[in-house]
Parts: C-alpha cells; sequence; structure tokens
C-alpha cells in the first residue's frame, strides 16, 4: 500500500513536472528580442524585433531607407513571418522606415494607438515632405504608410501577450511603451534615452518635463530586468539605468535654460553636463525650440 502510495505520489510528481515543462514550452513561444540601433544619421534610434518560433513582432520603424533597409536585414535573418509592425509614437524617426519594411515584408500589418494615429494624421504629412526637400533624393522614404488603428491593448504573438502600456508623455505627449512580461523586457520607447542627448523640443515647460520624469518612474516601477531605450549609443547598456540616464539629462535641461540667456549658452550648458552624448540633432532641435534660431 505505501508502495502504491509512493509510486502515486511520484507519477503524481512526474505529472507535475510534465505540467510545468509544458507551460514552460507555452512561455517559450516567444524567444528573443533583436534590437537594431541606428546611425548616427539615423538618430540612434532603436527598432526592437520580438521574436517568437514561427513568426515575429516589429516595434518601430526608423528614419532613413538606409538604417530602415539594414533593419529589414536583421529581421530577414530572424527567418520568422512578421505578423505586426507597431508605431510607438508619431516622431517620423520611428514612422518613416514604414514603407520600407512593407516592401520587404508585406505580409505585416502596421498598428498604433489612436492617440498616436492622431497625431500620424495631423503632424507626419508635412513633417516627410520638409525632409524630402531639404535632404538628398533617397536619404528618406518618399512615401507615408499610416498605420492602422490598434483596437486592444495588447498584441498576441504565437497565442502570448504582449503588452502595449498605455500612451504616457516622454519626449512627446503619446508614447506607447511595450512590455513583454515572458522575457522580463520593457520597451520603453521615447520614455527612455541613454547616452545621448533628448528630443526636448515638446518639452520646454516645467510641467511638461515633470510629466516625462513621471513616466519614467512609472516605467522603472514595472521592474523589467531588459530595458530597450528609444535612443541610445549601439554599445549602451538595456537595463533600468536609461531611467536614471533620463532624468539626469532632465535635470541638467532645467537646470541650463534657467541659467542661460541665450542659445549659445543653453547648447554649452548641455554639452559640459554630457560631453559625450549622441543624437546632437535632438540638441541643436532642443535649443532652437528655446531660442527659435
Ligand atoms: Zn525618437
Amino acid at each position: 500500500m505505501f508502495i502504491l502510495n509512493r509510486r502515486n505520489l511520484l507519477a503524481l510528481g512526474v505529472a507535475g513536472a510534465a505540467t510545468a515543462m509544458a507551460s514552460r514550452l507555452s512561455l517559450a513561444a516567444v524567444a528573443d528580442t533583436k534590437v537594431f540601433t541606428a546611425d548616427e544619421a539615423g538618430v540612434m534610434v532603436d527598432s526592437t524585433v520580438i521574436v517568437g518560433e514561427k513568426s515575429a513582432i516589429v516595434v518601430d520603424a526608423q528614419f532613413t531607407v538606409a538604417n530602415a533597409k539594414a533593419l529589414a536585414d536583421v529581421i530577414q535573418a530572424t527567418g520568422k513571418e512578421v505578423t505586426t509592425i507597431l508605431i510607438t509614437h508619431y516622431h517620423p524617426d520611428h514612422l518613416l522606415g514604414l514603407s520600407v519594411l512593407l516592401d520587404r515584408f508585406p505580409e505585416a500589418k502596421p498598428l498604433t494607438h489612436p492617440s498616436v494615429l492622431a497625431m500620424i494624421n495631423k503632424a507626419s504629412a508635412p513633417t516627410l515632405k520638409a525632409l524630402t526637400a531639404q535632404a538628398p533624393k533617397g536619404v528618406f522614404p518618399d512615401k507615408l504608410i499610416v498605420p492602422d488603428v490598434l483596437t486592444k491593448d495588447h498584441l498576441l504573438l504565437e497565442g502570448e501577450r504582449i503588452e502595449i502600456l498605455d500612451p504616457m508623455h516622454g519626449d512627446t505627449e503619446f508614447v506607447t511603451p511595450v512590455h513583454i512580461p515572458s522575457l522580463n523586457t520593457l520597451i520603453a520607447a521615447d520614455v527612455g534615452y541613454t547616452d545621448t542627448h533628448l528630443w526636448l523640443e515638446e518639452n520646454t515647460t516645467p510641467d511638461q518635463v515633470s510629466k516625462w520624469r513621471d513616466s519614467t518612474r512609472e516605467l522603472e516601477a514595472i521592474g523589467a530586468k531588459t530595458v530597450i531605450p528609444g535612443h541610445r549609443k549601439p554599445d549602451s547598456r538595456s537595463d533600468a539605468s536609461i531611467f536614471a540616464y533620463t532624468r539626469s539629462y532632465l535635470d541638467s535641461w532645467e537646470k541650463a535654460l534657467a541659467a542661460s540667456k541665450s542659445a549659445d549658452e543653453l547648447k554649452a550648458a548641455l554639452l559640459k553636463d554630457h560631453p559625450d552624448a549622441g543624437f546632437g540633432f535632438a540638441l541643436q532641435r532642443s535649443v532652437a525650440a528655446i531660442y527659435k534660431n
């Protein structure tokens, strides 16, 4: 009887182990993320490929044609079918490469949150026109693809939930970070930067800067082990330290704004605090937003 019970217990143990293995296997549907970071000409923007067993979801589509093509090569090397390309916010450095990606992966569905879509409809066509008028032909994609509207708070990758967070204030008003619980990974999008200047054109008031700081704390509280910033240097870390970096840059910005009386002084103060930061174009535009130069 004892042996029988023991056998039963063993059988239960084995059954338990099998169940645990099955649930681990189902969680393994999302196997990995691959991050592509653009060069300085592509404003060091990150795109993330969330890789499943057979398919993949891409988060953000790059800015220039060259960087979007390089991202497409990274995606193609995974050998997975792209189901969705999610755009986290309306800025052209995350959106414009969509036409290049869709040429390569026509089966993919581009999606974005309704608040982001409203901004794209309002701002993106004039921005693309201005960019293509200024740059040599072929640098930027010549057509704007407007994503379809996202109707849920998540995407499914082979049955597994990829959480699309509600829009929060980052370098613009509506940014939708992405949380992948099974990988303990958070794609901060443009709520978190590291080792670059921040795009502050839309954060010129104390209230806006304060909202951005609050968003970094909200994301930090998720406690994800891997945190992918919106902009970085290629060798920067992918962890929660990006939030402290972002807040320290916002501190520098406010201190420099209070102390500077000219564009040159503002620029010099930010460069003094962050001498090695990449994405110099952001610094130029942030200063211009204050001094209209
Ligand atoms: Zn950006």
